[in-house]
């Protein structure tokens, strides 16, 4: 497979790739066809027809000939850390009976190998950056989101009812961020769930965020489990929950996650709310009334066993959508095409437009990079991506 990280002409070096078509998803642009686009490691220098962007460029040219050409995509929601579970999901059973699995395996930061893998298998797949969420292995996974030449967003996650003892943001991943080139990756608070982090840490991690100008990242509406406990405190989760994570005399609010959420004031814009499978008609006006963006994840939602999203429900609602793997505890790849085929085939209907905004310019506007990432454009620094042949006919006129 071609990679958008080989750098032929040396790091930093200007290249050029050509191609029969180029869909650069920037505001009014049209396709083009027989495109170029120069670029120095993941930064557009140029993009247009042919016959002009090459017009006394000298450096190497790579012709990949009838492909199209498609901005380097946005993972909207992954685990990094989780990678050393790969391969070994038990078969789906619903939330409580992974989240138990989870929890009851071994927890220590994976190998840097193991880290480097999943680092490159995004790459080589045309991911250009990734909202990552974790806890301890933040600075690992910032090293190793650099070190695989991608550009993102670390976000530590709160968990717990307790009060935070330490920043939402540790200094070591501060410090980890802080050798970014460009400010490539970025670091943030997040919040776990509204069952498993108290209200008073979330406002305080939403607060960080919005400090930083970041998206606050917020698992919410995954599955049944979770509607049952907060509507009556009962189920499984709550059982699993009860006396560990869930404090002692916990009260239900009584009503759907998504409601909760905006009780707490925890939906809008520079919100993620990842998953968003359990819904009704209610939860879906009202994620579509606050701005909030909404990550699809098809792949780990039916290897967990939690359900399918409606995302033809949440298009037609006008809820800003995009698109994460999740992490390999539940996942087999960490690549985003293969997540666009699990969404085409659960919602065969969803315009490409639709599909192909929730992998670049939705996810890149959430991030406040909404002219850097998500398009090919001179400026942008998120690579380019070969739209794969199988997805062509779908995908390809953009529409
Ligand atoms: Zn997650």
């Amino acid at each position: 497979m071609w990679s958008s990280t080989a750098d032929p002409a040396g790091p930093g070096r200007p290249r050029a790739v050509t191609a029969k078509t180029a869909l650069p998803l920037a505001d009014g642009t049209a396709a083009l066809d027989d495109a170029a686009v120069i670029l120095a490691g993941r930064r557009i220098l140029d993009v247009g027809k042919r016959r002009l962007v090459l017009r006394g460029f000298t450096g190497p040219v790579d012709d990949l000939g009838e492909v199209v050409l498609v901005p380097g995509l946005v993972n909207a929601h992954s685990h990094l850390e989780l990678a050393g579970r790969l391969g070994q999901c038990p078969p789906p059973a619903g939330f409580a009976a992974w989240a138990a699995w989870l929890a009851a395996g071994d927890r220590r930061v994976p190998p840097a190998a193991l880290r480097d893998r999943a680092g490159a298998e995004r790459a080589g797949s045309g991911t250009g950056a990734v909202i990552d969420v974790g806890g301890r292995a933040g600075p690992a996974v910032a090293d190793a989101l650099l070190r695989a030449g991608l550009a993102g967003l670390v976000c530590h996650e709160a968990f717990g009812w307790r009060r935070p003892a330490k920043a939402l943001v540790p200094a070591a991943l501060e410090a980890a961020v802080s050798h970014a080139p460009d400010g490539a990756v970025r670091a943030a608070a997040s919040g776990h769930a509204l069952y498993s982090t108290s209200p008073d840490t979330l406002r305080l991690a939403r607060e960080a965020c919005r400090l930083r100008q970041a998206p606050f990242c917020l698992h919410l509406a995954e599955h049944a489990e979770e509607a049952e406990l907060l509507r009556s405190g009962t189920g499984a989760l709550a059982a699993l929950l009860a006396g560990s994570v869930l404090p002692r005399g916990y009260a239900p609010p009584g009503c759907s996650p998504v409601a909760e959420a905006a009780r707490q004031g925890l939906l809008g814009p520079d919100v993620l709310a990842v998953h968003a499978v359990w819904l009704d008609a209610a939860d879906r006006r009202l994620l579509a009334e606050t701005g909030t963006h909404v990550c699809l994840c098809p792949r780990s939602n039916a290897r967990i066993g939690v359900g399918t999203a409606d995302a033809e429900a949440l298009l037609a609602a006008g809820v800003p959508l995009c698109l994460g793997t999740d992490s390999l505890a539940s996942n087999t790849d960490l690549d985003l095409w293969n997540e666009v085929r699990a969404l085409l085939a659960a919602c065969a209907d969803l315009p490409a437009r639709a599909v192909l905004a929730a992998l670049t310019a939705n996810p890149a506007r959430l991030l406040g990079r909404p002219g850097e990432l998500g398009l090919l454009a001179p400026g942008a620094v998120g690579g380019l991506a070969v739209l794969p042949d199988d997805l062509r006919p779908r995908l390809a006129d953009g529409s």
